[in-house]
């Protein structure tokens, strides 16, 4: 091989290589902790540390709460603004791939009360949406739940 011919395979190498690492580097967010307690989690009907909150049996920082929907923030945030919104009741929807026609109404609340919420947190320059299913979504607790996730600019691809 010649030598420009070798100059020029080494800066595709090295471009190439700098595309890569951006990638890895935007997808840092989800920490191994969290890999691995979604990997831990068995998904199942059971109840959850939601219930919980629920029941008012152990605290969290509530932020919007009607009949239907109550609105949390995260224990472990991952942004400067991070809210978990679940349904009180659950009906099965342990995840969104658990969804049936009859969940259509929660699923629209769920996602009405985060733009409400997202107000109220001031995210008028946006924010994010993530709701993780099964253990390849990295979901780690079975009571379906959307993220919102704000306050700090969100990277592409997701983790
Ligand atoms: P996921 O991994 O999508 O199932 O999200 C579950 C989320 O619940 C994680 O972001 C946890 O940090 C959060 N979480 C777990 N326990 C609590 C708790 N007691 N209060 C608030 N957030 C919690």
């Amino acid at each position: 091989m010649e030598k420009e011919e070798k100059i020029r395979g080494s800066d595709a190498i090295s471009s190439r290589l700098g595309v890569i690492s951006s990638h890895l580097i935007t997808q840092v967010p989800v920490t191994m902790a969290e890999k691995e307690a979604a990997l831990a989690a068995v998904p199942s009907d059971s109840a959850t540390i939601f219930d919980k909150i629920i029941n008012k049996e152990i605290p969290a920082t509530v932020v919007f709460e009607d009949d239907k929907v109550l609105a949390f923030r995260d224990i472990s945030p991952q942004a400067p603004t991070h809210i978990l919104i679940i349904p009180k009741v659950r009906d099965g929807l342990t995840g969104l791939s658990k969804a049936e026609e009859r969940h259509c109404e929660i699923l629209g609340q769920l996602l009405y009360t985060a733009k409400l919420v997202a107000k109220q947190e001031g995210l008028e320059d946006g924010f994010r949406i993530v709701i993780n299913d099964g253990p390849k979504g990295c979901q780690s607790v079975y009571h379906i739940h959307v993220h919102l996730i704000g306050g700090r600019q969100m990277n592409w691809p997701p983790g």
